[in-house]
């Protein structure tokens, strides 16, 4: 289903004199309409809903949803209905845009009609209204979600003798809700170590949703960590960190953005330099995309 992702060395100064290896998996170019994680995530929600027979795809949002994104995109090239329940009142963002241009339908459900989405009886008139649709939860989470992602190991493992690789000791990448980390830890069964860099304060339940999704899937092992990489909140950003991202899209030519990949790359800045890990390590960092984004930051 998916073309692979580049897995390329990050030469980055840091790195060098910490004599620590990095590889980068550019899930942001594995497809030019649909970016990022949130394409893993969501093949087996999509397979799902091709099971139920589903005309197409019904999920909810934020204005500048990565998750929402995806759909749009997907539900355009994979010719499937797409609905997004919209967080807030109706705002004109590049996403917005995009997700209009992509043939999804949009519902704006005000704040407080977005924090109901958790409250039983939330989906009712939504499936009266959408009876061919398949709804799939907000980020396309859940161990569904996490099972698309074991593809991800897949990518790397196929291309890591072109790196001169045999093998390496752990993966890197951001997290929100943590399904994603979720699939690779489950993926790899214990064998290589998953650190996940939090792009969320440590009371947004990123912790017990990984270990409800790891108790879904009963059975294998997982070796996993979490480390706070949230600078004070999801989706704030200083001037460290956006300094730090300007200087190394400079020097990698990798774009990245400041509420996921950003914060997660500088997070392993500072793990690297607090000698943490061994002279010789070998890690991939998933670039888990979120590109589109970030244009509502550049506006704003
Ligand atoms: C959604 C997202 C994440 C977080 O993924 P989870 O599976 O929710 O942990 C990380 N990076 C980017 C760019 C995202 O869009």
């Amino acid at each position: 289903m998916f073309p692979p992702a580049p897995l390329e060395l990050l030469h980055l100064d840091w790195l060098t004199s910490a004599g620590i290896e990095v590889a980068i998996l550019r899930l942001d170019q594995i497809d030019p309409l649909i970016s990022g994680n949130k394409w893993f995530k969501l093949v087996e929600h999509l397979k799902a809903a091709e099971r139920a027979g589903a005309e197409g795809i019904i999920s909810l949002g934020g204005a500048h949803s990565n998750h929402l994104h995806a759909l749009a995109a997907a539900g355009k090239r994979l010719g499937l209905k797409t609905v997004g329940l919209l967080r807030g009142h109706a705002q004109d963002t590049p996403t917005v845009r995009d997700l209009q241009a992509c043939g999804m339908h949009l519902h704006w459900l005000g704040y407080g009609g977005y924090r109901a989405r958790h409250e039983p009886g939330f989906w009712t008139p939504w499936q009266a209204q959408y009876p061919d649709l398949h709804a799939v939860p907000e980020g396309g989470g859940g161990l569904t979600g996490a099972l698309g992602c074991a593809a991800i190991k897949q990518q790397v493992d196929t291309q890591l003798a072109d790196l001169g690789w045999g093998n390496f000791d752990a993966w890197w990448l951001a997290c929100g809700t943590g399904t994603t980390l979720a699939g690779l830890a489950l993926a790899e069964n214990g064998r290589r170590l998953v650190y996940g860099a939090l792009a969320v304060p440590d009371d947004h339940g990123v912790a017990p949703n990984i270990q409800a999704i790891l108790e879904q899937a009963a059975g294998p092992a997982a070796d996993y960590r979490l480390i706070d990489a949230s600078r004070g909140g999801f989706a704030k950003v200083d001037p460290p960190l956006l300094a730090f991202i300007e200087h190394t899209e400079q020097v990698s030519g990798v774009p990245l953005e400041p509420v996921y990949t950003g914060k997660a790359l500088l997070a392993l800045k500072q793990h690297v330099e607090s000698g943490e890990l061994a002279r010789g390590a070998r890690l991939v960092f998933v670039h888990t995309g979120g590109l589109q984004g970030r244009r509502g930051f550049d506006a704003d």
